[in-house]
């Protein structure tokens, strides 16, 4: 057929973990634990499939676990949305983002997003009949350069997608970075996406800057999160989207003809393990830097280049003193010849990109990342 999506293959996480599986490769490609979130989650789903949960859930999902979600916002970041209008759960943050983007971009409007970025937001911004102005950053800090953002603005401009912390860059946003946003868009009517499912996986000493902690920027924008990553069950796919009343409704419109509404059991479980442990994602820092202090002390050995991962479950590696191959070829031959499967950068910009950099997914179990170290110190 003549396809809308001519340019799209299977996405590199698909292509790249079933590589892994083909070879037997240790797989940080992919971004998933190795290892199962806390057992009263689990105790919990089973619980409520037993005692009969197991009928549609309400459309912007259960108020259960909407209340909750509202509290812990509150916790996290001081503002508490409302239930009501301003909370949507959705089937993961995947779900979030296309329904914010079918909900916003109209045929012919811009969006505006920093490179590399996540594979997702492309296909949903051309399936809505949009643009993407793709704005390229350079490692090894990846910093947006905010005259080019400006001058990137049109009359045609409709949204900006945001993602902090970041994936695949493992950079984080300074709070000046949404002031820095905000002044260039203040005065256009421009609306903001920003992807936050590594929200607990930040490193930094400020911590994670939230789109929520900017009171103006706040009223234009649809700040998404992800259960997948806070409780380290990505295959439950349960998310949510926050935002102002009249973006939630518009958000609605499409999500409720998308998936019409999300996982019983599952949602019932979350809001339960939010109100017993209402702080639990508080210890996510610590966990995941102790992780990536393991993994980046094993690598210290070997030719990679470590870059600074501030969030994020991942790292980048420079691998110019191990290879000449580009990214996607040595992503695959790290695979087939070294046993650690990785992701290539490039997938994730539009033009070219000139530099020898793979990602590393480093929430697995201690003794995956031993082995995956000792297998490329010995490249
Ligand atoms: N955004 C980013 C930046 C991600 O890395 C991911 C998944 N790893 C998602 C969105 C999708 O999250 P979910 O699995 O909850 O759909
Ligand atoms: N977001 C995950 C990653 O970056 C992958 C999710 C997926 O496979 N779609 O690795």
């Amino acid at each position: 057929p003549d396809s809308k999506l001519p340019d799209l293959g299977t996405t590199i996480f698909t292509r790249m973990s079933a590589l892994a599986t083909e070879h037997g490769a240790i797989n940080l490609s992919q971004g998933f634990p190795d290892f199962d979130g806390p057992a009263l989650l689990k105790e919990r789903l089973n619980h409520h499939v037993a005692s009969g949960a197991n009928q549609y859930a309400p459309m912007a999902g259960t108020p259960a676990l909407r209340r909750a979600i509202a509290a812990k916002t509150r916790l996290q970041h001081g503002l508490e949305p409302d239930p009501e209008q301003e909370i949507t759960i959705t089937a993961g943050a995947t779900e979030a983002l296309y329904a914010a983007i079918t909900a916003l971009v109209r045929p012919g409007d811009e969006v505006v997003c920093f490179d590399p970025s996540y594979d997702s937001y492309a296909p949903a911004v051309t399936l809505a009949g949009g643009r993407l102005v793709r704005l390229p950053l350079g490692p090894p800090e990846f910093r947006p350069d905010w005259a080019q953002f400006r001058a990137s603005l049109s009359p045609r401009t409709r949204l900006v997608i945001v993602n902090t912390p970041h994936n695949p860059t493992a950079t984080v946003w300074q709070a000046d970075d949404f002031n820095q946003l905000w002044q260039a868009i203040a005065d256009h009517p421009v609306f903001v996406l920003s992807d936050e499912v590594y929200e607990h996986i930040c490193f930094t000493p400020a911590g994670h800057g939230s789109v929520l902690h900017h009171p103006r920027l706040r009223e234009r924008a649809i700040a998404v999160s992800s259960f997948g990553k806070t409780y380290h069950m990505t295959g439950w796919k349960v998310g949510y989207a926050i935002a102002p009343p009249a973006l939630t409704e518009e958000l609605r419109k499409v999500h409720q003809y998308l998936t019409f509404s999300v996982n019983t059991p599952a949602q019932l479980a979350l809001a339960d393990m939010l109100e017993a442990h209402p702080e639990h994602w508080r210890q996510l820092p610590d966990f995941y830097r102790a992780k990536r202090d393991r993994f980046a002390r094993a690598l210290a050995g070997s030719r990679f280049k470590v870059l600074p991962s501030l969030g994020t479950y991942f790292l980048l590696v420079d691998y110019g003193a191990v290879s000449e191959l580009d990214d996607v070829a040595f992503a695959r031959w790290l695979t087939e010849h070294a046993g650690v499967a990785a992701i290539p950068l490039s997938v994730f910009c539009a033009g070219p990109f000139p530099h020898q950099l793979v990602r590393l997914c480093f929430a697995k179990q201690d003794a995956t990342l031993d082995e995956a170290g000792a297998r490329l110190c010995r490249l």
